[in-house]
């Protein structure tokens, strides 16, 4: 029973329902692997075990009834900008560091309708702004494959749950590769879903027009679970899609012949490690011999432009969502100065970090009178350039495959002090993040004994498809719940 924790989802609930162990012991399991290895790894902001064991007895309960999902009794974490009723819910901010909120989120509803249990709130780079969650006021979370290493971000804490088996299954958010890299960095799968498949309702925002919850989990199969749970239209955030969502779990094992395959050259470019370079060729052959038909003589032009694109669009956006911290409305507050406005100075001075600074002054900036025309608009424009070149590619082949992330995990500290550096992490992530298309990391194999990611771009609402392709690599390759000693 001790290392239930080892478990994916899909096996777990198996034998949940074959009554091997109860969701109760599932739970004693990852309780105990958070407390062995928690202190090392730090992938949690704030860990919730009475809830979780509160949860896991109503789990037993309906496992017993019969009336069980998936997902019932399952370990969850859960990234710390999703709010939950009743659990404090940070951004990783100091600003929200004692902020409880008063609702749940959608997303953390639709699990809490599965029978998902919480293990606790996942670190994170704060207000999601960051590739290594070095940017959480709280501290970075480390790499389970090697400790003194990133796990990636923003959704670092999520990643390096999994990857620890601090929990089973998690959910991250993706802005412009904040699911995706860190997913790579540590070895799982981890899907962002098109823009608008899942409700932002109860997400503490950052760029709205970029913004999606999605899964990260220890196989295909998992993140397809999670994916189903969390999709669909919701009447609280009008820009979820109302047609209802497909079965995810439909797309699993099936055969990927004929399927057609777009790998643009600008993908494979200086700054890119070797190692990254051969794991991804490596997968393409596998990809080949399944049976689909690779396109290699094939160019995305404007992906250059998608990092420029997005540090002004994704900081605009943030300029105008971080507004409503005040000093006044929520969390933190310095009332310690005399007037109204050298109290919002000080609540925002003492209550951001570094890098939300940035941001807010670079979109400020971008969108104040006389630059909005020359950055905010041109950005815009150039959005729809790199759109139409997805939608003309989707005309062509069915898929786009690409690494996820130039590098391996990097040391802790290596960027933090050199922004750019940082960004730079981001580059073939960002593209999709930009014209909203769904894209998942799949592990592709080492470099130097870290893992590397392969990432599957679709076109708008086709997760099924991604999901398919990689599930199908993921069989062959055989990368699937591979876990570092710790
Ligand atoms: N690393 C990118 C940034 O810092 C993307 C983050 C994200 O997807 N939330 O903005």
């Amino acid at each position: 029973m001790s290392d239930l924790w080892r478990l994916t989802a899909h096996e777990a609930h198996e034998k949940l329902r074959a009554k091997e162990f109860t969701a109760v012991e599932l739970t004693e399991s990852v309780l105990a692997r958070v407390d062995a290895v928690e202190p090392r790894v730090h992938a949690y902001i704030t860990l919730t075990p009475e809830l979780a064991l509160e949860q896991a007895r109503e789990a037993d309960v309906r496992l017993a009834s019969g009336t069980a999902t998936p997902l019932t009794g399952i370990p969850v974490g859960v990234k710390d900008l999703i709010v939950t009723k009743g659990v404090r819910t940070t951004a990783a901010s100091r600003i929200l560091e004692n902020f409880v909120p008063p609702y749940d989120s959608h997303v953390y509803e639709q699990v809490r309708r599965a029978g998902g249990v919480m293990i606790g709130k996942t670190n994170m780079d704060e207000f999601a702004m960051g590739s290594s969650t070095e940017h959480s006021a709280f501290g970075p979370s480390r790499n389970p494959w090697n400790l003194d290493l990133v796990p990636g971000g923003s959704s670092g804490g999520s990643a390096a749950a999994i990857a620890a088996g601090e929990c089973l299954v998690s959910l991250g958010s993706d802005t412009g590769g904040s699911i995706r890299q860190p997913a790579a960095l540590c070895g799982c799968v981890g899907l962002d879903p098109t823009y608008g498949r899942v409700s932002r309702y109860g997400i503490i925002a950052f760029g709205s027009s970029l913004d999606q919850v999605g899964p990260i989990g220890r196989d295909v199969e998992d993140v397809a679970t999670m994916l189903d749970c969390i999709a669909g239209h919701d009447p609280r955030d009008s820009t979820t899609a109302p047609d209802p969502a497909p079965d995810y779990r439909h797309y699993l094992g099936r055969d990927v012949r004929g399927m057609k395959v777009g790998v643009p050259r600008e993908y494979f470019v200086a700054g890119m490690e070797p190692g990254v370079k051969q794991a991804v060729e490596t997968a393409l052959k596998t990809l080949e011999e399944l049976g689909c038909e690779i396109d290699t003589d094939f160019s995305l032009p404007s992906t250059e432009h998608a990092l420029a694109v997005y540090y002004i669009i994704a900081p605009s956006e943030a300029s105008a969502n971080l507004a409503r911290y005040d000093g006044v409305k929520y969390g933190f507050s310095d009332r310690t100065a005399g007037s109204m406005w050298e109290n919002m100075e000080h609540t925002r001075a003492h209550g951001f970090g570094n890098e939300v600074k940035r941001r807010i002054m670079l979109g400020t900036y971008a969108l104040s009178a006389g630059y909005y025309d020359a950055y905010y608009l041109k950005a815009q424009k150039v959005r729809t350039v790199i759109n139409d070149e997805f939608a003309a590619a989707f005309q062509k082949y069915d898929v786009i495959v690409t690494p996820t992330a130039p590098t391996v995990a990097f040391p802790i500290g290596s960027k933090v002090d050199d922004p750019y550096a940082m960004y730079l992490n981001d580059v073939y992530t960002l593209p999709a993040s930009v014209a909203g298309l769904p894209a998942i990391n799949v592990p592709c194999g080492f470099s130097e004994g870290l893992p590397v990611g392969l990432q599957v771009v679709g076109n708008f609402f086709d997760e099924g498809r991604i999901i398919q392709v990689a599930h199908a690599y993921e069989q062959a390759a055989g990368f699937a719940n591979r876990l570092p000693r710790l």
